[in-house]
């Protein structure tokens, strides 16, 4: 998400829309103000809040905010330049530029909100502090307010921003944790390889994502079931959830042991 911004950044801002819309019935989230209140007007920027790209307007009434989900992909086209004929989004400058949003699948889950910036504060609120430079010692603090697995805790936006699944396992492995270790037993040594873990693997993330970096070449362990560790060469093992696949090294991070899906053994018992 952090890529995405700092591409966007310079270009959304070049120039004032001129048309704001259509949108995808499912895609736009709110209709009161309606779109072409963003007309006339000029984008600051690109700003993000976790996962979310943020998009106030110069005069500070209106903000943009855009949720990609998982199969959201946001374009900055040129003047010219050939885009989708029926994008989910899309916002159109002085110039002819375009901004647009398309989603692969019948299924519409990304989201755009036209906020004023009460509205946006509202909705941000629950978000937890951003993971990039949260630092051991905040950490440490929300380890140990929290009663669950360290996979788990990564992973809820209410505790800390910006960390989806796949990250949780980058993040994890480096830090050679395992992703079932219960955040109040996390010892002060393993808080601080945890948070270098979270800066050093966001930080790689983001200089791949900018040099145009696939999902498959950025991940290391995720979505890498039998493939050799990195580390150590131990093929990568992984446990199904309904929402999720951890995945992870025995190896490096459960000292051997295989990490088994509890409600599935629980079933099977
Ligand atoms: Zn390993």
């Amino acid at each position: 998400m952090e890529a995405w911004r700092r591409a966007l950044n310079d270009p959304v801002s070049a120039f004032p829309i001129v048309k704001a819309g259509p949108a995808h019935v499912a895609t736009l989230k709110t209709f009161d103000p309606p779109l072409r209140a963003l007309e006339g007007r000029r984008l600051a920027g690109a700003e993000r809040r976790a996962k979310r790209l943020l998009f106030p307007t110069e005069d500070g009434e209106l903000l943009v905010l855009v949720h990609l989900m998982t199969a959201g992909r946001l374009r900055f086209l040129q003047f010219g330049e050939k885009g989708p004929k029926t994008p989910a989004f899309r916002l159109v400058f002085e110039g002819g530029s375009q901004l647009v949003l398309t989603e692969a699948g019948a299924k519409k889950r990304a989201g755009v909100w036209l906020l004023t910036p009460e509205e946006a504060e509202e909705e941000l609120a629950h978000l937890g502090p951003e993971a990039l430079g949260l630092g051991s010692e905040r950490l440490a603090e929300i380890c140990g307010g929290e009663s669950r697995r360290l996979h788990s805790m990564l992973r809820d936006q209410r505790v800390i921003a910006g960390i989806g699944r796949a990250w949780a396992n980058e993040i994890l492995h480096h830090a050679k944790l395992s992703p079932y270790e219960l955040t109040r037993e996390v010892s002060p040594d393993e808080v601080e390889r945890l948070a270098e873990a979270i800066d050093s693997e966001l930080s790689r993330g983001l200089e791949l994502r900018e040099r145009g970096a696939n999902d498959k070449r950025t991940y290391r362990v995720h979505n890498k079931l039998g493939e050799p560790c990195y580390v150590c060469g131990t093929p990568i093992a992984q446990v199904d959830f309904e929402e999720h696949t951890i995945y992870y090294c025995p190896e490096c991070q459960t000292g051997g042991r295989v990490l088994k899906d509890r409600r599935l053994s629980r079933l099977l018992r």
